[in-house]
């Protein structure tokens, strides 16, 4: 059993309109393409990957942990917001600098200081700001010296996040290997990571417990440092795997006394560490906002997906049609990942479960050659066009393989601008029936060249 280091977490705090998504774009602007694809999926994007250098971190935006209540602070800054912040590494607390210091600020900034956490006080849209005229009164603060920022032109954004990085250690991250597109094996010959996932009491552990045997899930309880998960090497049916736990998961929070079991930050860090995420669901219960929101994590990531519905056992034929409805449903934007109806207690489903978590993952990581691409692409536009915008018409010429897990298909040609969401689930569609790709997203990027 090995340890290892979870990309930290900079979390961005702030009242509404102070700029908190438009620096959230700024960190980390690599995953804005893959999100927006996914119909049913809200475009506020959660968290994401950045890069300062060769180290990487993630992005939480707060404000779209859930919906900004009205009434006073306690609502305002809700519990999951709390709870980000007491397991987040570094804070970044975002103001106006156009509004100057306003009440929810000093509240918001109390809040913080409780915390014990590192934060940097950042005051935004600065842009063209004297440091006298705007830092000065977010000294009363009292969170120590403001940085001046403008999220929007970028000003001081890379000062920002190297200070921000600057209070955590630099972690021992296994190298991630470049995807070299002249390479021609098939699935790679690394272990499957694979994270479990769910809110408390769907049934991870009993899970676990069947796969593993009940001695290796004992375990779980060593205790490991904040940022730590554990990775457990097992083998199922001749192939190996490493799970990715969270250690710490049940432990007690030191900061704020809501801790709960759940954590929102080690369940997305974990599914970060991982290649591909079981995503476990109760059946006999309806599909929470909690759980759309960790499943909006999962495909924000771009990891392969399995989902697992659990306590098939424990109802009905009624329900089940229930469950299978209500999942179609609210889990729309998870389409391309297999679904089981399991019973982690009786260790039913267990090896369908984890047949589909290698064929995932070998969908994750396949090959598309480059002319096969293109030929699905030119293909794809004969049957139907592109809409025009204007008088132009965009040209698709050719596309090869970007990336892998998740596989990134990099369409190139003019005019591409105009090419509509929907025309791009289009051509992956067509790529996905050419391919077998079920169970790993898909990401379809537009280069233009002139
Ligand atoms: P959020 O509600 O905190 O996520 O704020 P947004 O990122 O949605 O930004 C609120 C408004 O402030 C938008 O109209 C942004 O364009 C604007 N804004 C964000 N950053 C800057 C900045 O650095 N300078 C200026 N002048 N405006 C900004
Ligand atoms: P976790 O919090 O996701 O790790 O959930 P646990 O594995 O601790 O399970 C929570 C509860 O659900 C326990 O009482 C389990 O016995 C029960 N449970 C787990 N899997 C099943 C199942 O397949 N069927 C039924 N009926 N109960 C289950």
């Amino acid at each position: 059993m090995k340890s290892i280091a979870f990309k930290p977490v900079i979390t961005i705090v702030g009242r509404a309109n102070v700029g908190k998504s438009t620096l959230f774009n700024r960190l980390t602007r690599s995953r804005q393409a893959l999100v927006a694809d996914f119909p049913g999926l809200t475009r506020d994007r959660h968290y994401g990957e950045g890069r300062l250098g060769s180290r990487p971190y993630l992005v939480v935006d707060t404000g779209g942990f859930e919906p900004v209540v009205k009434d006073g602070i306690v609502r305002e800054m809700a519990r999951q917001t709390e709870q980000a912040i007491a397991e987040s590494d570094v804070i970044i607390f975002l103001v106006d600098a156009r509004e100057g210091v306003n009440r929810l600020d000093y509240d918001i900034a109390q809040l913080l200081r409780r915390s014990g956490q590192p934060v940097l006080l950042a005051v935004n849209k600065a842009e063209g700001m004297r440091y006298g005229a705007a830092g000065f009164e977010f000294h009363e603060l009292g969170l120590g010296e403001p940085y001046l920022i403008s999220a929007s032109h970028g000003d001081g954004v890379g000062d920002l996040i190297e200070q921000a990085l600057s209070h955590i250690p630099e972690p021992n991250l296994p190298e991630e290997p470049e995807f070299d597109a002249d390479a021609t094996d098939e699935a790679p010959q690394h272990r499957i990571k694979l994270a479990i996932v769910g809110r408390p009491n769907v049934g991870k552990s009993t899970f676990i417990n069947a796969l593993m045997g009940e001695e290796r899930v004992i375990a779980f309880d060593m205790p490991g440092t904040t940022r730590d998960a554990i990775e457990i090497e097992f083998e199922h049916q001749g192939t190996p795997y490493t799970l990715i736990d969270t250690a710490g998961l049940r432990k007690k929070g030191r900061v704020f006394e809501t801790i709960e079991k759940f954590s929102v930050i080690k369940t997305l860090q974990a599914i970060e560490a991982s290649n591909v995420v079981l995503l476990m669901l109760d059946a006999s219960m309806e599909i929470s906002d909690q759980d759309a929101s960790i499943a909006g994590f999962v495909v924000e990531s771009g990891r392969a997906v399995v989902v697992a519905i659990n306590k098939w056992d424990d109802v009905d034929s009624y329900k089940r049609e229930w469950a299978k409805r209500e999942y179609a449903r609210k889990l729309r934007f998870l389409d391309f990942a297999k679904v089981h109806t399991i019973s982690a207690l009786n260790r039913q489903g267990i090896a369908q479960v984890m047949r589909s978590v290698k064929s995932a993952h070998a969908a994750a990581y396949r090959r598309l050659s480059t002319p096969k691409l293109t030929r699905v692409i030119h293909e794809a536009v004969e049957q139907q066009q592109p809409p025009r915008k204007g008088i132009f018409r965009p040209k698709l010429r050719y596309a090869h393989q970007g990336g892998q897990n998740p596989p990134i298909v990099v369409v190139h040609g003019s005019g591409l601008e105009a090419v509509s969401d929907s025309y791009k689930r289009y051509l992956e569609g067509r790529i996905r029936e050419t391919f077998d790709l079920e169970g790993t997203p898909l990401r379809v990027e537009l280069k233009s060249s002139r």
